[in-house]
């Protein structure tokens, strides 16, 4: 892959429900440099999804054929459904954009492996279990055993915190998306000095 020195990646991951959505499209907000890596997922989309914004949403015969075909980045299977990011929208999205990830543990290793790519890896917790449960209960998109499922996944999940670059705690929203937003700009700056002295 051709990657532009001056544009970096910024993988998100968090057990589920720690606010890693909000973040994402608040940054995109904010920084026009940035896009969002639209996943593909055999997951059903939720009442307020829309496919091709929050995910593609394909069948599994589908994801399936991409796999074989060596189509993905990086792939996993999350809660019995599929989740992966292909090779060429990132490829193509590098050239111009600085690239946001919402994944998981297992894709993020799966990235780490390609050595030429300029990853900021950070990982979001939740302040505690309680806040958890209260946060997938309250977002009111999966049904009851879906929550508890989320929320039973949480312990292992956190293992993986030792991967990640950064570890924030989002206690509170503001202020976890600020720290965020440091980091971004303390790296965007770094690569830019970077590519301004390779030049
Ligand atoms: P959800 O079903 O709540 O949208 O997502 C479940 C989990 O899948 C989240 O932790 C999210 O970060 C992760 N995820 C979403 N897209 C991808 C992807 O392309 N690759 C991987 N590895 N994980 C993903």
């Amino acid at each position: 892959m051709n990657h532009d020195s001056k544009n970096i990646m910024v993988i998100l991951s968090s057990p589920s429900g720690a606010g890693k959505t909000t973040i994402t499209k608040k940054i995109q907000q904010k920084y026009q440099s940035f896009k969002i890596s639209v996943s593909h997922t055999t997951r059903k989309p939720r009442p307020n999804e829309i496919d091709g914004v929050d995910y593609y949403f394909v069948s599994q015969e589908r994801f399936k054929k991409l796999v074989s075909e060596g189509k993905f980045y990086e792939y996993a299977k999350i809660f019995d459904n599929y989740y992966g990011t292909l090779k060429e929208t990132v490829n193509e999205m590098i050239k111009k954009n600085d690239i946001i990830f919402d994944i998981d543990w297992q894709g993020t290793q799966q990235l780490s492996k390609f050595k030429n790519l300029k990853l900021i890896k950070i990982y979001l917790i939740p302040p505690n279990k309680d806040e958890l449960r209260e946060r997938l209960i309250k977002r009111n998109q999966d049904s009851p055993q879906e929550v508890e499922r989320r929320y039973k996944a949480y312990d292992k999940d956190i293992q993986h915190w030792k991967d990640y670059d950064y570890i924030i705690i989002n206690e509170n929203l503001e202020n976890c998306y600020k720290q965020i937003e440091n980091i971004i700009s303390t790296n965007k700056d770094t690569s830019f000095k970077f590519s301004q002295k390779s030049q």
